[in-house]
């Protein structure tokens, strides 16, 4: 059994800033997080925060704390009306990186209570930070047993992994990566799970770095065979996988198997809004690149992400041409979204009529025509043109940009590089704050909900 707890990089700025005060002695706070359980896996993600007044506390020390356990009142009863769960968090500011037998004791009575109060039996989850603000933590089960949390994952300006897997060797042919990035950075990269939405011009490039970075598990969904038109950019595909109408997703996981470097690939041929088995794989990764042209399939991606705290890289290319061989504009864009910030839809890059238009074509591709030779509506998921050399550079750019979030090297602070445009026409990146974006309200309130009725709020892929 996998479990894993998330923290969007707003809440855990926020828990850092209280656990951590400068007079050096332990603090507290609580939260309310959402849930996902399959068979294999339960992650917890924290979805509200209430912060403990240290003034409120009874006695505060290095390495002991009492504090009114009224105070988290407000969240048992939530916890009884709804299938959320509830979290504890207290810092060691000595460092002290177990649970004392102190915590021991308070957690058996705190989560007794909670599971007097709760709706159901699922568990419910007790962290403690440290100084630097790494998190460690444990579940707690209905019968009091507790298991530790083997990845705690901060979503935020920086990627953070907290995993209690132990290092293992580096591989060889990772010695240059190591050489730049660090062993860590690489161990990070090895025990992380991808998801790559889109296999085509930017998504084959961008998994091919992915593999050879060392990236433990990817995560492929793509929907379509290989066709003639594809070959003048898809990475490993060759004439006979056009004529054959192989899968891309089969391709390129051939393609990764021949490299041997032991990279797990879950391939699946499957479009987001038809498959439930795509998203439950995307739920469980560490980061997903969206590399599709179609507004709703973005925003679907975008909506996850959000309510599992999962970090999104977002790809487009955009290249006109006057149709007699001339280039009116080639630019590219990476957007880096992460939870409780602004969102795709916020940023302008679709509106709600698009997401309307897309989704009648989805449903019905022949009424659409008709309405859209009517202009009624806008045109959507058109063949536009393609060049491998523009899809590459913004392939590699998402790909320096996501290192950056893991291990941050670029010169000025990570949030400043929420939207990337790359104009290739005018030879220059245009780099937008995400201080500067207006951040989405509706998507902000669901930051962490985890699982809910209808799936993340949209009714069709119930
Ligand atoms: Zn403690």
């Amino acid at each position: 059994m996998e479990l894993q707890l998330r923290i969007s990089g707003v809440h855990h700025q926020m828990l850092k800033k209280h656990l951590l005060p400068e007079d050096g002695l332990e603090s507290v706070a609580v939260a309310l997080c959402g849930r996902y359980m399959d068979k294999d896996n339960i992650v917890l993600t924290v979805h509200d925060i209430t912060l403990i007044p240290d003034s409120e506390c009874l006695s505060r020390e290095e390495d002991l704390l009492q504090w009114p356990t009224q105070k988290a009142i407000p969240y048992f009863e939530r916890i009884g009306k709804s299938d959320l769960a509830i979290m504890k968090i207290h810092s060691h500011p000595g460092g002290y990186n177990k649970f004392s037998s102190t915590d021991d004791k308070s957690d058996a009575e705190f989560f007794d209570s909670a599971f007097g109060w709760a709706l159901n039996d699922k568990p419910h989850i007790s962290a403690v930070m440290l100084p630097d603000g790494e998190i460690f933590a444990r579940l707690f089960f209905s019968d009091l047993h507790h298991e530790p949390v083997k990845k705690v994952l901060i979503s935020g300006d920086v990627i953070k992994l907290y995993n209690t897997n132990t290092g293992s060797k580096s591989d060889d042919f990772a010695l240059r990566t190591i050489q730049a990035f660090g062993d860590k950075t690489y161990q990070d990269l090895k025990q992380m799970t991808v998801g790559v939405i889109g296999c085509s011009g930017t998504g084959s490039p961008l998994i091919e770095q992915l593999v050879r970075l060392g990236v433990g598990k990817i995560v492929l969904i793509d929907p379509d065979t290989v066709e003639q038109k594809n070959l003048n950019r898809i990475l490993n595909t060759t004439k006979k996988d056009a004529e054959l109408h192989r899968p891309k997703v089969l391709v390129i996981s051939e393609a990764i198997a021949n490299m041997g470097l032991d990279t797990n690939v879950t391939p699946l041929q499957k479009n987001l809004y038809d498959s439930p088995e795509a998203l439950k794989e995307l739920i469980m990764c560490d980061s997903v690149f969206g590399c599709m042209d179609s507004v709703d399939g973005r925003h679907l991606l975008n909506q996850l992400c959000a309510f599992y705290l999962v970090p999104y890289f977002d790809l487009g290319v955009k290249l006109e041409a006057d149709g007699k061989g001339g280039v009116n504009k080639i630019c590219g864009s990476v957007h880096y979204l992460q939870p409780g910030k602004s969102s795709l839809i916020s940023r302008g890059v679709y509106t709600t009529e698009d997401l309307r238009a897309a989704s009648q074509y989805r449903k019905n591709p022949e009424e659409f025509e008709n309405l859209r030779k009517n202009a009624y509506i806008k045109n959507v998921n058109v063949n536009t043109p393609a060049v491998i050399s523009v899809n590459m550079n913004i392939a590699s750019h998402a790909i320096n940009e996501f290192l950056n979030r893991i291990h941050p090297y670029k010169a000025e602070p990570t949030s400043n590089y929420a939207l990337s445009t790359i104009d290739i026409t005018e030879n220059c990146i245009i780099n937008v704050a995400e201080d500067d974006l207006s951040i989405d309200n509706y998507l902000k309130k669901k930051i962490g909900r985890g699982d809910i009725t209808p799936f993340i709020e949209m009714p069709e892929l119930t």
